[in-house]
């Protein structure tokens, strides 16, 4: 669904992403790893045009996208993110917050979006809590609940950046098994973390990012036990 060709990002003399190509395909889920400023979230900010690459195109379903308003709306409508710091409305409830695309974006009216949104929230174990505010919840929830609100939009593609790492340890556990939940229905999905057991779990390939580039891949079973890139494996090392 999503094709990635060439892509090249500076900002100023800094050459961030140097020539990248990836194919996201529909139901597949896409774990990139690396070091720190290699790159990742560049890259996943370019799939939904949070950053506007230099060089290189970008397709959804077949279709190049251009970096014009139409477009880039039209994207980001379909292309959910989540993003390590939740970015909730503090002054909305959950299911406020849960409603807010679909009314707003999609204007969807409030009854079915309410409605949609207790579902949503019932998938990310949090039904009970859609009249509590953000300042409420515990880190864990909050981040399921910007996972359901990614969600609400109906996205062909849901892009993660490092959703667990702003967590305490103990509340990792319940935003994997959610993405791990969301990965088993079919959902399109590219997750940068280095929750080496999502990775194992769940993902179809591992994409390992250095400098800019990738520089190998392949599935799980393969990256983690036998890589071939020496960087790879100093990368593990850390990590694991
Ligand atoms: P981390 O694991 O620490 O999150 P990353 O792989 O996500 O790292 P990026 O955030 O994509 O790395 O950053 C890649 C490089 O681009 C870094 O050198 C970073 O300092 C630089 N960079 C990122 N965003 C900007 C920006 N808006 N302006 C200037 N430089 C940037
Ligand atoms: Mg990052």
């Amino acid at each position: 669904v999503v094709e990635l060709k060439n892509i090249h990002k500076w900002f100023g003399d800094l050459h961030v992403l140097k020539g990248i190509d990836l194919t996201i395909r529909e139901n597949e889920v896409v774990v990139i790893i690396g070091p720190s400023g290699s790159g990742k979230s560049t890259l996943l900010r370019c799939i939904n045009f949070l950053e506007i690459p230099q060089k290189g195109s970008i397709s959804m379903n077949g279709r190049v996208i251009h970096a014009k308003k139409h477009d880039i709306n039209a994207v980001r409508r379909d292309v959910g993110m989540v993003f390590q710091h939740f970015h909730l409305f503090p002054h909305k409830t959950v299911l406020g917050n849960v409603i807010e695309g679909p009314t707003q974006v999609k204007g969807i009216p409030k009854a079915k979006a309410e409605k949609e949104g207790l579902e949503l929230l019932e998938k990310v174990g949090l039904s009970d809590k859609a009249e509590a505010y953000p300042s409420m919840l515990s880190g864990g929830q909050k981040q399921r609940v910007a996972i359901a609100r990614a969600l609400s939009m109906n996205p062909g593609v849901m892009l993660f950046d490092e959703p667990t790492s702003a967590l305490d340890p103990e509340l990792v556990g319940e935003v994997i098994n959610v993405m791990a939940d969301l990965a088993k229905d079919g959902m399109t999905m590219a997750v940068v973390t280095h929750e080496i057991w999502f990775a194992k779990e769940a993902a179809h390939r591992v994409v390992v990012m250095d400098e800019g580039q990738i520089i190998e891949e392949g599935p799980p079973e393969v990256i983690f036990s036998d890589p071939k890139e020496e960087r790879t494996r100093q990368f593990l090392q850390q990590v694991m």
